[in-house]
């Protein structure tokens, strides 16, 4: 069974603790959510790591420091050739499945990265990126995310170009962060699926980075994939998630979204408070055995952990 994860934010962690621009031994010795230990006991098959745009970067740097965390992303597979081996497609995730190595995607986690050009989305897109959030939380030149609100407004005419320059290239855009209307412009605009990376259904946990009902039916309609994330704000207001709260969200996205629609997307790395039972990606696996206690068949187990990102990796990066 494949083991797909939609999001981490482990190359901005490693990078800015450990205050080096060379990750040997980095990864091996990381002490968050993620490090090699916990990616073999966890048998995780293919892996999103995300490039994030810190704030700290929006005013003329979010390019600059974006390349910083593509080159550690390449010499991090360069140091562990045996484990990591990069992934741009369906294709490439296959074939790192049939050698037992750890397919790693590239992402890239805010637009602001692109600098107002889509010449840099062509560039990204050749130095390895896949996946394109479009916003973190804030308003950018593409346009708005979810902390604007409504107010923000859609997607700009840049914002517009960017999908459908995605669409030419075959990249995930991904609406995870984005506010609603710029969601609905996407979803008007892409003619590919679209993914959210990395959030849960809104109707369980009353958070603006969650999808309401009609959010997940355009998303499923299109042919696109959830990650379901396990932060544990997005998971419940009660102040702590277990498991079970993880899975009532993927019952929750099954229910509204149908069985091909949901996956992962842990955000590890990225969270501060993770569920009890899922403190690693170690732990990822236990997924499948709470879904086979909630009499899931062993083929929709399949699709949930990592069969329905795949299938959109084939759909759309080709
Ligand atoms: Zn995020």
């Amino acid at each position: 069974m494949l083991i797909f994860d939609a999001h981490i934010d482990t190359l901005s962690l490693l990078l800015t603790s450990s205050r080096i621009s060379r990750p040997r031994q980095t990864l091996a010795g990381a002490e968050g959510h993620v490090n090699l230990e916990y990616l073999r006991q966890g048998n995780i098959g293919a892996q999103f790591w995300a490039a994030f745009v810190h704030p700290r970067s929006y005013n003329g740097l979010a390019l600059h420091d974006t390349l910083e965390k593509i080159d550690f992303f390449w010499t991090m597979l360069d140091d562990y050739p045996d484990y990591l081996t990069f992934a741009g497609s369906a294709q490439d995730i296959r074939a790192a499945q049939a050698t037992g190595r750890l397919a790693c995607l590239l992402a890239v986690e805010g637009g602001e990265a692109l600098e107002g050009k889509l010449a840099h989305l062509r560039n990204l897109y050749r130095l390895g990126v896949r996946l394109l959030t479009l916003t973190w939380n804030f308003r950018n030149d593409l346009g708005a995310g979810q902390m604007e609100g409504p107010e923000g407004g859609g997607l700009s005419r840049f914002g517009l170009e960017v999908v459908e320059e995605m669409n030419r290239l075959g990249m995930l855009i991904d609406v995870s962060h984005l506010n609603e209307p710029g969601f609905w412009d996407v979803i008007e605009a892409s003619s590919s699926p679209v993914i959210a990376s990395h959030s849960n259904a809104k109707a369980l946990c009353d958070h603006p980075r969650n999808l309401t009902d009609e959010q997940i039916r355009a998303i499923a309609d299109g042919g696109g994939v959830i990650g379901v994330n396990f932060c544990t704000a997005f998971l419940t207001s009660s102040g702590a998630a277990t498991l079970d709260d993880v899975l009532n969200h993927i019952d929750y996205l099954v229910k509204v979204g149908g069985i091909e629609t949901v996956g992962l997307g842990s955000d590890f790395d990225g969270i501060t408070e993770t569920p009890i039972g899922l403190e690693n990606c170690s732990r990822t696996l236990i997924l499948a055995d709470g879904l086979n206690g909630r009499g899931y068949s062993v083929d929709a187990i399949e699709k949930i952990m990592g069969g329905n990102l795949l299938r959109l990796c084939a759909n759309v990066l080709g």
